[in-house]
């Protein structure tokens, strides 16, 4: 009965702000990275992933470039979530093409994402495996709440919501981490954040890289 509440006032919030992000993916996501350019991802140790991003204040053709490279780039490195600053752009803008849990495609671009703070009561915690292109061929558990909502701004500037349940919500979670200068192995516990940087450091990367000064 409870579960059936939170559906239900789960539906209503679908018709108050949040992005479509489910309708047209196929075409949205081939549409962007023709456009764009794949670029090499930076890995783990590069300066511009461990620091805040700028925010977004130009939403023009520039802006929209970026996004295109950062689908393409997406694309190329088998990502289902890519911030700027894994193309080396210090702006606070990610795009993601990922699944959730009910096998529903997201597509989408957030500028200048905040989480939304989820009352205690309605946080669940998922222990899902978890990676990143910033740290090639690594995996770890990492526990998240398996349900997420990020609001910030589209390409044009205009105010979005979006939200996401089980490894969507762990992606919205993720890619805001990156553009605040988080990587998830800096939630893990010491001994995971060395094992994740053992298995990057035995790995080989299937993508380009920005090799570290
Ligand atoms: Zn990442």
């Amino acid at each position: 009965m409870a579960q059936q509440e939170t559906d239900q006032q789960a539906e209503q919030q679908v018709n108050d702000g949040f992005v479509v992000d489910t309708e047209d993916c196929e075409e949205r996501e081939e549409a962007h990275r023709a456009r764009g350019t794949a670029r090499p991802i930076t890995v783990v140790g590069n300066p511009v992933l461990h620091k805040e991003c700028k925010d977004v204040t130009e939403f023009g053709p520039e802006l929209a470039q970026l996004i295109d490279d950062m689908f393409a780039s997406q694309k190329a490195a088998e990502g289902v979530g890519l911030a700027a600053n894994q193309i080396g752009v210090d702006l606070k803008v990610f795009v993601y093409d990922c699944p959730d849990d009910d096998g529903a495609r997201h597509t989408g671009v957030v500028c200048n994402p905040v989480l939304e703070e989820l009352p205690a009561d309605s946080r669940r915690l998922d222990d899902g495996n978890e990676g990143c292109l910033s740290v090639p061929t690594a995996y770890a558990e990492l526990a998240r709440p398996d349900y997420a909502v990020v609001h910030g701004q589209d390409a044009e500037g205009n105010p979005i919501k979006v939200r996401g349940r089980g490894y969507f919500a762990r992606c919205l979670q993720h890619e805001t981490d990156h553009l605040h200068g988080y990587l998830y192995i800096d939630r893990l516990s010491k001994r995971d954040r060395k094992d994740a940087l053992r298995q990057m450091e035995e790995g080989t990367p299937r993508y380009e890289t920005v090799p570290n000064a």
